[in-house]
């Protein structure tokens, strides 16, 4: 029932106010978050919840499979903003396993405009193919993809002229890229975070590359297969 929803929301609001009676009024004036978060539309993947973070605390920016599409003036407003504006020190670019966007991407079936908004996935996956190859269970080199999928974003956003502006002006800024498990509820590093151009023009690629194929050679011994 709809209405559930706003009763639950009076209650919600009579508990903030409880535990700290200033609480909407504190920020209510301004908004000042350290952490931009990029993340899938999945509803399975509460941000402000898996992070322990308060209203106020992050920023957040969500489309189908977590993509930073340097054409979407969506996700570029959002970035200039968090970076210019609310100057950020972190930009999280968060993936999750069993990722139906990416899974979309991949499985040569027609199902309309998220086809065409899903196509840098399927950069990643070529990006990534030789590791990706390797894996021969389905399940698991999906999600193989979905990492290769948060890395390349990550140097997506590592990339963008708005990151790049602020790396010139010495703006404390940091892009992570994280991935998320539905079936624990646990955030992983990718280990592919960059902080500068140093990171972007050198050990960027190759870092990516390693740490995107260990775990998942680890996972699946090394078996060979095909994409479907
Ligand atoms: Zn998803």
């Amino acid at each position: 029932m709809i209405e559930t929803l706003l009763r639950n929301n009076e209650e919600w609001a009579a508990s903030k106010i409880a535990e700290d009676s200033d609480f909407f009024s504190r920020i209510a004036g301004q908004q000042s978050p350290e952490y931009l978060w990029i993340g899938c539309s999945d509803s399975r993947v509460p941000a402000n919840e898996v992070l322990g973070l308060k209203p106020g605390d992050l920023f957040v920016h969500l489309n189908v499979a977590n993509i930073a599409c340097p054409s979407d003036t969506n996700f570029l407003a959002v970035l200039q903003y968090a970076v210019e504006t609310l100057k950020v020190r972190h930009i999280i670019v968060c993936g999750h396993y069993g990722c139906g966007g990416v899974a979309a991407a991949v499985d040569d079936c027609r199902h309309g405009l998220v086809d065409h908004w899903l196509q840098p996935v399927r950069d990643a996956a070529d990006e990534f193919a030789d590791h990706l190859l390797r894996i021969r269970d389905e399940d698991r080199r999906l999600d193989a993809l979905c990492e290769a999928n948060v890395a390349s974003q990550v140097c997506s956003v590592a990339c963008n002229p708005i990151v790049q502006d602020a790396w010139r002006r010495h703006q404390s800024l940091t892009v992570h890229g994280w991935i998320y498990s539905l079936e624990d509820g646990l955030l992983h590093d990718l280990d592919c975070s960059i902080s500068s151009f140093t990171g972007l023009s050198s050990a960027f690629p190759a870092k990516l590359s390693g740490q995107i194929g260990a775990p998942m050679k680890a996972r699946n011994g090394g078996v060979r297969g095909t994409w479907p």
